[in-house]
């Protein structure tokens, strides 16, 4: 308990509102500001859309998994904590779809397929995002940002072996159908490796961590005062000037000078918060994100040789590869545009999705989770639609009063990965930081060892 000048009590200088990598970075760095931190998480487990687990056998992502060099905010993370970073095999032989046939050929031969229409898709991109970091500052991205990628890339007039390949390629990004993503989306992923699609491709799928994100949760975890109450769901938050009061459905009440929100935006809109919260989240919040795809993972019976394989949208699965070879069995991991076209966890329905490129792989068993049904995301990775960008970031951004905001899904520079949730739960804890006088009591770490 904190007794404030004028005799009131809060339980804490900063509520955070969940414990994905946006909020432990957050929690982290404001209990080394000296501030007395209670982050509030609603499941059982820390990490959020982060989640090693321990299935088929391996140490599996359930969630998020590649980061790479070119991301400087979860790198840093990498340096600080020493992580291990690793990767999957490399594919030596690769499918794709044209029409109904299946092509075989390299890795280096698919690359070779798109690269023509990428580099035509992708040509302006430094003129229309010319800073990353800053994604809607450039004066021709609104225009740009009118536009799904599937528009765009039917502007292009590929042959259909060319359409298809790009296609796959890209409803492996966006996690969604192409209809339904910003052509923004695919500039702003491209603009962040200085407008190199191969760079932009292999920082988005290739390097991991060695021991898993579950490594880099628990040095996080590790690394901060805070006091975690994970299983608490916070369903109503009352804010005023001079703080807030956040209400879990437990029938906690905790008190706090700010508090900062990590939802992700298709369940931001569903909390109670009052007064409300501005139009642009709410607004970003009903529209949902683009993205609304699966993950799987499948064990097939082995040896196999490394492979990867896209197909097209209108498949269950458009992508899937080789991530962990055994001696009789290996395991892949796969991607479809529509939670609602595939259960990773039906074998069957798994095992049949595959063999629109192979009927020569034994599936032994297969896993995932429902991101899209689970309350506590209701999306996967941020893919934003049409208009999302330059209509609502800048307010999804926005502190509105004592409340801060922090989520891989309103970063700058890698949205929807691992480094936009560090990346914006540094900003949030420096605002706060900045702005939140010190109580005497808890100026240096250790008089804060006294509080009760
Ligand atoms: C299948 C999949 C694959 C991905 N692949 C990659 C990848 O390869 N590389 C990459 O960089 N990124 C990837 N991502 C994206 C990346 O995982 C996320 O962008 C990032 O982890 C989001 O972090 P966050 O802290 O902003 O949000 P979250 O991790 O969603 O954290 C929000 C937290 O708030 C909690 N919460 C929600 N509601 C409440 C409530 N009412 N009360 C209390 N707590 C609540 C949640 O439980 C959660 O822990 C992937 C994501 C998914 C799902």
């Amino acid at each position: 308990m904190i007794v404030e000048a004028d005799g009131s009590t809060v339980d804490a200088d900063v509520v955070v509102v969940g414990a994905g990598v946006a909020g432990l970075v957050t929690a982290r760095e404001l209990t080394r500001a000296g501030l007395r931190v209670v982050v509030l998480e609603a499941r059982d487990r820390l990490g959020g859309r982060v989640w090693t687990d321990h299935r088929l056998g391996r140490d599996l992502e359930i969630g998020g998994t590649w980061i790479h060099w070119v991301q400087p905010h979860v790198w840093a993370e990498v340096s600080r904590y020493g992580l291990g970073v690793t990767r999957g095999p490399r594919p030596e032989k690769a499918y794709w779809l044209a029409g109904d046939e299946v092509r075989t050929g390299t890795l280096d031969g698919f690359m070779q397929l798109i690269d023509p229409g990428m580099r035509r898709l992708l040509a302006d991109t430094m003129r229309v995002i010319p800073r990353p970091d800053a994604p809607t500052a450039g004066p021709e991205v609104a225009e740009a940002d009118k536009f799904t990628v599937g528009e765009k890339l039917a502007e292009l007039q590929l042959s259909e072996d060319e359409y298809n390949a790009n296609e796959a390629a890209w409803v492996g990004h966006f996690n969604a159908p192409l209809e339904d993503g910003a052509f923004a989306n695919a500039l702003r992923w491209t603009a962040a490796t200085a407008g190199s699609w191969h760079l932009m491709h292999e920082a988005s799928a290739v390097f991991r961590l060695t021991d898993g994100t579950a490594a880099l949760v628990a040095a996080l975890a590790a690394d901060t005062r805070a006091d975690i109450r994970a299983g608490t769901v916070v369903s109503r938050i009352e804010h005023d000037a001079n703080g807030a009061v956040v209400r879990t459905t437990d029938g906690q009440a905790v008190s706090a000078r700010r508090v900062v929100l990590t939802l992700p935006q298709n369940i931001l809109g569903d909390l109670q918060v009052d007064p409300p919260l501005n139009a642009g989240k709410l607004a970003a919040s009903r529209e949902k994100t683009a993205s609304r795809g699966l993950k799987a993972w499948i064990r097939v019976r082995g040896p196999v040789q490394p492979f990867f394989a896209y197909s097209s949208a209108a498949h269950p699965l458009s992508v899937v590869r080789t991530e962990y070879l055994g001696d009789d069995d290996a395991v892949l991991v796969a991607f479809g545009a529509d939670a609602d076209r595939l259960d990773p966890n039906d074998r069957d329905a798994v095992a049949r999705a595959l063999t629109v490129w192979r009927d020569d792989l034994e599936v032994l068993e297969t896993t995932g989770h429902d991101w899209m049904g689970d309350p506590f995301s209701r999306e996967t990775w941020l893919m934003q639609r049409p208009g999302q960008l330059t209509g609502y970031l800048a307010d999804q951004q926005a502190a509105e009063g004592v409340l801060h905001f922090a989520s891989s899904d309103i970063a700058d520079l890698w949205a929807g990965f691992i480094d936009g949730a560090v990346e914006s739960a540094l900003r949030a804890a420096r605002q706060i930081s900045a702005g939140l006088p010190r109580r005497p009591s808890v100026t240096s770490r250790t008089t804060e060892r006294d509080l009760p």
